[in-house]
């Protein structure tokens, strides 16, 4: 046996997120498997109306991932080939990725340095003839100021879809994110505040819109299979225009609709530890932690802080102290124009994007998180950068 005598070692670590599930999620689930419909079905409605109902959207429409949300709202607002989609690289790269999928191309757009989203300032100089929309995404659960953005591309015909795969809980002009949005993805992945495993949510203000991806998501079905079954019609449904398979199942949904039931703790909590950590780390100079901008508020789905240009400790050391404090940290957001994956788009500099994605890192921050792992976080912060 080998005897390790560091004092970290003897602690647990401490994940940068861990989902909160309980007995309620697992008794749901069973309660799904037991009724022998486990697809999409009466679970799914019921999760897309309850959602629908908290995020303040007309509609909902439950789907398989946000990425498959992202790229069915593309598919909507009838992105095709040839075709120019403003993002932002400062972003997962599956807001990228779901342009691609519908065949046309990113273009990537640098964000606020503050909120870390696209703005007009952002947007406008990379909007060309071909730009058929721009995915603006909530980064991290801090909204995007999509009043600012809708009053540059509205008059220009230019879609917006909205990316609030972290943003659920976030608020902004006083209502929720999603509510009364043309179109907006969630996502669902443990990563995020809501989870359902694997899972995603568009939602939009139109109720033709929700009809046609509730068709597209099952295979382009007139009827779903749900429905003919609930109505015992022997009617053959139809196909009306070529579809994807992009449901989600109801064991899910059964898990999501509890899930839904925590959320205002949830945020609650992750904003009580977030303004924790900002009481206590004030004293760093130079560092500064994600904030809620002027026009609504975060659920801190990701805590990132960003370090000094003149930094003593570069964020990669600063990972390695904290990994080896027992502290599960992560590099900040990623930059999509830098991968591999888009090396075939034309070079651009995204300044703030290039400062944003070398220098900030995302701390631990989870539900269950007690105020002892969070000063164990706090001091070997300080530890390291002092
Ligand atoms: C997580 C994430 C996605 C993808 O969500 P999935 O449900 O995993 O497909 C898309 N965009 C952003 C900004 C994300 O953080």
């Amino acid at each position: 046996m080998t005897v390790v005598d560091t004092p970290a070692a003897a602690l647990p670590v401490i994940p940068v997120m861990r989902p909160w599930l309980g007995e309620e999620e697992a008794a749901a689930a069973a309660e799904a498997v037991a009724s022998g419909w486990v697809a999409q079905g009466p679970r799914v409605r019921a999760f897309e109306e309850a959602f629908a109902r908290r995020v303040g959207a007309a509609e909902a429409v439950a789907v398989s991932n946000c990425t498959t949300a992202l790229h069915l709202a593309l598919h909507l607002v009838g992105v095709g080939p040839g075709d120019e989609v403003v993002v932002p690289s400062f972003s997962f790269i599956a807001t990228a990725n779901a342009v691609r999928h519908a065949g046309a191309h990113p273009v990537f757009a640098d964000v606020d340095l503050v909120t870390g989203n696209l703005t007009p300032e952002t947007v406008g100089p990379v909007l060309t003839a071909r730009t058929r929309a721009v995915i603006v995404v909530h980064q991290a659960g801090v909204p995007a100021d999509t009043a600012a953005l809708g009053a540059l591309l509205d008059p220009l015909g230019v879609a917006v879809v909205e990316d609030a795969a972290c943003a659920i809980g976030s608020t902004l002009y006083g209502r929720p994110v999603g509510a009364g949005v043309a179109l907006g993805a969630f996502s669902f992945h443990p990563r995020k505040l809501v989870t359902t495993g694997e899972g995603g949510m568009l939602v939009t203000s139109s109720a033709e819109v929700a009809a046609r991806a509730r068709r597209l998501r099952e295979h382009g079905m007139s009827v779903s299979a749900a429905d003919r079954h609930a109505t015992g019609s022997v009617a053959p449904e139809q196909y009306l225009e070529p579809g994807f398979n992009y449901r989600m199942t109801d064991v899910q949904a059964a898990i999501g609709q509890v899930q839904l039931t925590r959320l205002d703790a949830m945020v609650a909590r992750r904003r009580e530890l977030a303004a924790r950590y900002r009481a206590l780390l004030a004293d760093l100079p130079g560092v500064r932690l994600v904030e809620d901008p002027p026009w609504g508020t975060t659920n801190h789905q990701s805590c990132w802080l960003l370090l000094p240009e003149d930094s003593p400790v570069g964020r990669d050391e600063l990972l390695e102290s904290l990994a080896a404090a027992g502290i599960s940290g992560r590099r900040g957001i990623m930059a999509a124009h830098l991968e591999p994956a888009y090396a075939d788009r034309p070079r651009v500099h995204l300044p703030a994007t290039e400062r944003l994605t070398a220098d900030s890192l995302v701390l631990p921050l989870f539900h269950q998180m007690t105020a002892a792992e969070q000063d164990r976080v706090v001091e070997a912060l300080h530890a390291a950068l002092r």
